[in-house]
């Protein structure tokens, strides 16, 4: 890869040069979605206007096409992540709906009565939620495992909790809601020697880091594709293949049959049996773009650049008087969570917005690790690789702002 250039990669990026209240945008709201390069709105415009159709089902021309396309974005897919082949990646909506597949389809049939389902407090409601539904259902039981004070999760705890009637460990591998990067490989390590089934999930981490999901040996991983740079609309369940091979269908329809009769239907093998009805064809292509523009700038200029941005804005905003940091784990990616004393957290939103500047306050869907730390919501600036330290600097010149202000 060439050097990293940021000036470089912003070009790429039409919407880096919007102007919000007469500044120039600052889009610091990348962990709940990311922009999109000028190469991916190109593929979907391509897509419409050279290839659009159904896919697999009719024998001309457009159908092939859109075929192709749209299986060359599994291949890509497969490769980003290093899963062994194509049928391990199934084509969903998102995170969300890929966890609810994995719950719906492998839960409904391997959770029972007494068996445990552990999570951390770090999880977002998407991998929370679902389990806890699949659990009312089964007469199963949730266990978290805990975090320190600087939101990383205690492995001793962990160890702790694993037991026989363990039958999923389902953690993220980075935060939302603080960006503490969760040891995902021993945690995986220690439930496949328990015996248990793992589900990472990948929402935060896939743009930030390199995954390899062979190397990581995880039964399950997931992400959306507008967390990278892709559309909306669009995300990945990687199952193993033979866990996948040993799972029933979650929805019936078209597409992921073999044959049909009124007395019974065979299914087809995976991906195709968890794909039923028209996909969103034109997004996973999409995403396939998007994967080959991360692969072009280089995820490990990526990771670079972006661990050395975290580290200024760390630094920028940690000592203004009133600032608490949530979230001071020594391995964490692209999100500060921060309160300001004086302000709720939705006056700081509205003053960083009066400044062009995008932040999230909130919850972030993520209640359990919050109060965890005793609030009830956060500001949260999440970083990409097309942010720079002049963006953090006008970001923390208003907190500075705020924070000399403040009436006491
Ligand atoms: N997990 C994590 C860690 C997330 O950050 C998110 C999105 N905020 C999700 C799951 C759900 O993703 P989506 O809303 O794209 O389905």
């Amino acid at each position: 890869h060439p050097p990293f250039d940021v000036n470089a990669v912003r070009r790429d990026f039409p919407i880096l040069a919007e102007r919000v209240n007469g500044k120039p945008l600052v889009w610091f709201d990348n962990a709940a979605t990311t922009q999109k390069p000028q190469a991916v709105i190109d593929r979907l415009a391509y897509f419409y206007a050279h290839e659009n159709s159904n896919i697999h089902r009719a024998a001309h021309e457009l159908a092939a096409r859109a075929t192709d396309a749209y299986e060359a974005a599994r291949q890509k897919v497969a490769r980003f992540i290093g899963a062994g082949s194509v049928e391990e990646i199934i084509f969903v909506r998102g995170a969300t709906e890929a966890i609810n597949l994995v719950a719906k389809s492998w839960g409904a049939k391997h959770i029972g009565a007494g068996d445990e389902i552990i999570v951390s407090n770090l999880e977002h409601h998407a991998n929370i939620v679902p389990w806890q539904q699949l659990a009312a259902e089964k007469g199963a039981k949730i266990r978290v495992i805990p975090v320190d004070d600087s939101g990383q999760v205690l492995l001793e705890e962990y160890k702790r909790l694993l037991n026989e009637k363990t039958k999923l460990v389902a953690v993220t591998q980075v935060s939302n809601a603080l960006g503490t990067v969760v040891p995902v490989q021993e945690i995986v390590d220690l439930a496949n020697r328990a015996g248990a089934r793992t589900l990472v999930d990948g929402a935060q981490s896939v743009s930030h880091m390199r995954v390899n999901v062979r190397a990581l040996d995880t039964d399950f991983f997931v992400f959306s594709g507008h967390k990278i740079f892709g559309p909306t609309g669009i995300g990945v369940v990687y199952g193993k293949r033979d866990v996948l091979e040993d799972m029933p269908p979650w929805q019936g329809g078209g597409n992921m049959i073999q044959d049909v009769t009124f007395e019974r239907t065979i299914f087809h093998p995976p991906p195709a049996r968890f794909e039923a009805g028209t996909g969103n064809i034109a997004d996973a292509v999409g995403l396939g773009a998007a994967l080959d523009y991360v692969d072009r700038v280089g995820i490990e200029n990526i990771a670079r650049y972006e661990h050395d941005l975290l580290v200024y804005a760390t630094h920028a905003i940690r000592d203004i008087p009133g600032v608490r940091l949530i979230g001071t784990a020594a391995d964490k990616a692209s999100v500060l969570s921060f309160v300001l004393k004086g302000y709720s957290t939705d006056e700081v939103g509205r003053a960083l917005n009066q400044e062009g500047i995008a932040v999230r306050t909130g919850h972030h869907c993520a209640q359990p690790i919050l109060r965890r730390f005793g609030v009830e919501t956060t500001v949260r600036p999440s970083l990409a690789f097309y942010n720079t330290c002049e963006e953090v600097d006008r970001f923390a010149t208003v907190i500075r702002r705020l924070a000399g202000q403040r009436k006491v």
